[in-house]
């Protein structure tokens, strides 16, 4: 990590734990598989307890995002794991060494921890080139040309911060963060200060960077989008705890409750039956394979109609005209146009009642329903359930 940033980035602060972590004091633990290991990490600030005992293992290689709301304890847990602060409780443990235990801490400049935070944080008065090399040890300079194509800056080299764009600053931090070779780089809503169209690019190129140098990230973010699109892996910070680690897809199509389907994309949460390999929703009737929904097993009685909650992402849901076999009668509420798809929301009028259930419907094409309008509703897919 660079550690000897511009006195306003966040790497600078390193707070208390120099004073309190003798580098070669630091106690050795079997490799794990994985290059971060965090167990039972706890911190509080005053009396707000900000991380309540996570639980967090980053495999080697992998682009792992902690996804949570403003406020969740993504930077407190970002912090804790470079070293510029320390855990009351818990233990994080980097390439094998044991970095924190709760009581001692390895000083942030013997983790090999690379920062990028949200704002650049370049040195103003040095150029691209020294903005990279600064806190590069001499016998790795050799890697310089080969860092600057690498963030695809070549032909920039002598520019200063304020000559670059947004997302030519982002990928000099991003350089100046891997010219030390760290075992991890750590990434602090790091495109949140660009502008909307800026941002795709820049996280695709930043993506592409970090595949092409097989570098382990950490990445905290609130915006589901980056999570799923960037990661390999999203961690989903609620209130202080790890809620839910696995993959974009998993994480997605098979959320391990309502509570994590709903922070990740839009999630229409409908309460239902389970009954053989069929639920029965206030939508309709749909398949529901798989064990949890499984008729009982030979020798057993039958099971009866068992509540569960039913996942229908708007993607899934498929809008007619007219009515048809399978389809449920809905009223138009809004229309919300995105230029790629458009998100309706829907009240069903399965009973008749017009203010009835209310879902929402991602429809891609020219022609949308308008306000008012009646549709159909069906779906082919058999939705997530949870019993
Ligand atoms: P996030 O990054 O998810 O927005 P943070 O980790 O920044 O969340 O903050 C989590 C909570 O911890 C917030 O309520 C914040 O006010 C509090 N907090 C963070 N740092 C400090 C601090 N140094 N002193 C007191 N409270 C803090």
């Amino acid at each position: 990590m660079n550690n000897r940033a511009p006195a306003t980035g966040p790497v600078e602060a390193t707070g208390p734990v120099e004073a309190t972590a003798p580098a070669d004091g630091a106690e050795r633990v079997a490799g794990p598989p994985s290059v971060i290991e965090i167990a039972g990490v706890r911190k509080s600030y005053g009396a707000t307890e900000v991380l309540r005992g996570v639980d967090l293992s980053v495999a080697r290689g992998s682009i792992t995002a902690v996804l949570g709301a403003s406020g969740s304890g993504k930077t407190t847990l970002l912090r804790l794991i470079a070293g510029f602060d320390g855990a009351d409780a818990g233990t994080i443990s980097i390439a094998g060494r044991r970095v924190d235990d709760g009581r001692r801490t390895v000083s942030a400049r013997h983790r090999g921890v690379g920062y990028v935070p949200q704002d650049s944080a370049l040195f103003p008065h040095l150029t691209v080139r020294a903005n990279i090399a600064f806190g590069m040890p001499r016998r790795s300079r050799a890697r310089l040309p080969e860092l600057i194509v690498l963030v695809g800056l070549t032909g920039y080299e002598k520019r200063y911060p304020h000559q670059l764009s947004g997302g030519q600053q982002q990928r000099v931090a991003l350089a100046r963060a891997l010219a030390i070779e760290p075992k991890v780089v750590l990434m602090d809503e790091p495109f949140g200060a660009l502008d909307a169209a800026l941002r795709d690019t820049v996280r695709s190129d930043v993506a592409r960077i970090l595949a092409d140098s097989g570098t382990t990230v950490i990445l905290v973010t609130h915006d589901q989008d980056e999570a799923l699109s960037l990661a390999d892996h999203v961690a989903v910070l609620d209130s202080g705890t790890v809620t839910a680690h696995g993959t974009p897809r998993e994480l997605y199509d098979r959320p391990p409750t309502p509570q994590v389907a709903a922070s990740i994309g839009i999630a229409n949460i409908l309460d239902g039956e389970v009954v053989g390999d069929r639920v029965r929703c206030a939508f309709g009737e749909l398949p529901a394979p798989g064990a949890a929904c499984g008729p009982a097993a030979a020798g057993e009685p039958a099971a009866g109609p068992r509540p569960c909650r039913v996942l229908l992402r708007p993607e899934s849901l498929h809008l007619h005209s007219t009515p048809e076999d399978g389809t449920s009668p809905a009223t138009v509420r809004q229309v919300r146009y995105h230029g790629h798809d458009t998100l309706m929301d829907l009240a069903v009028d399965a009973s008749g009642d017009a203010d009835g259930l209310a879902l929402t419907a991602r429809i891609t094409g020219r022609a949308a329903p308008q306000p008012g309008q009646r549709v159909w509703i069906a779906t082919t897919e058999a939705p997530h359930i949870w019993t």
